[in-house]
């Protein structure tokens, strides 16, 4: 993986949340990304340069599955409108979606929330496939850890050869978090997200962290893998990759910022409409 073109890209996309660019071309690409712990919506234009994107912090889904159909319809209903009036009122047509290992059966469910809020779904991939349209990995593994699960797949010659999903994620955190200060989940998940705070409460939730790096273990062996590529929001934990390095005993590497990763590569797989 070409770290430095990743950071860059990553960067851009990250902007893109406050800074609505110029596309090139006159089609429009959109990922929408239904998250346990945030649905994010991605815009980029023909050349996958990232134009806009919005986020929402949300609790419709369980385990990859939508468990509160209309409060994710109106989510992604709303950001679609927040994006378009960013846009200056220019309608967004397609989109592509993705989802986790294990949980292809929910399919239906995922595009009629993209359709029921007027996308036209173009594409539907699996999301370690989406994280690799960002990181170009010919082989190794990509460990995305979200709000509730952790995606790993093992990639050869640049294809998702095996795909796992576990029950881990930031929330498991938070919660530790909020265990340990005597405080809300809500305040934990500040705490939690506050960079400045990542050297303190490390060592309190180390031990969490470890018990994910030993979930990965038990699928990625170091005989037939050589890196770890992490992405996804819990990834931005400072020092995770030191972590995961230690407990698995195989190099971990992540970008400066892994959160958006994988809807920026569900947008990149979208037919531009
Ligand atoms: P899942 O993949 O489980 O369906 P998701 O797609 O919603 O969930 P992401 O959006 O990749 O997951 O990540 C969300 C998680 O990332 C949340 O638990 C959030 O608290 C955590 N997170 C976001 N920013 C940070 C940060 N700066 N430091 C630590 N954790 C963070």
């Amino acid at each position: 993986m070409n770290l430095q073109r990743v950071n860059k890209y990553m960067e851009r996309i990250a902007q893109s949340e406050t800074t609505t660019f110029e596309p090139t071309g006159e089609k429009l690409k959109v990922g929408v990304d239904l998250g346990t712990a945030y649905i994010v919506m991605v815009v980029l234009d023909e050349q996958d340069n990232p134009i806009a994107c919005e986020k929402q912090a949300a609790n419709v889904l369980k385990d990859g599955v939508v468990v509160d159909y209309l409060g994710a319809l109106q989510i992604v209903k709303d950001l679609k409108g927040k994006l378009e009036k960013r846009l200056g009122g220019r309608e967004l047509l397609n989109c592509a979606i993705a989802m986790p290992a294990g949980t292809e059966s929910s399919v239906n469910t995922h595009t009629y929330v993209a359709e029921g809020a007027g996308f036209e779904v173009t594409n539907v991939l699996d999301e370690p496939s989406a994280a690799n349209a960002v990181y170009q990995i010919e082989n190794g593994a990509v460990v995305d850890i979200g709000g509730g699960t952790t995606g790993i797949a093992i990639l050869h010659n640049g294809k998702v050869i095996r795909m796992e999903d576990e029950a881990t994620g930031g929330t498991h955190i938070s919660l530790v978090l909020a265990g340990n200060f005597h405080i809300d989940l809500a305040q934990a998940e500040e705490i939690k997200q506050d960079y400045s705070k990542h050297k303190e409460i490390l060592p309190v939730v180390k031990a969490v962290v470890e018990k994910m790096a030993a979930i990965v273990k038990r699928y990625v062996h170091p005989e037939e893998i050589d890196t770890i590529y992490l992405c996804g929001g819990t990834c931005c934990l400072t020092g995770i990759e030191k972590i995961f390095e230690k407990e698995t005993g195989i190099i971990t590497i992540k970008p400066d910022n892994p959160f958006l990763v994988t809807p920026a590569g569900i947008a990149m797989n979208c037919i531009a409409g």
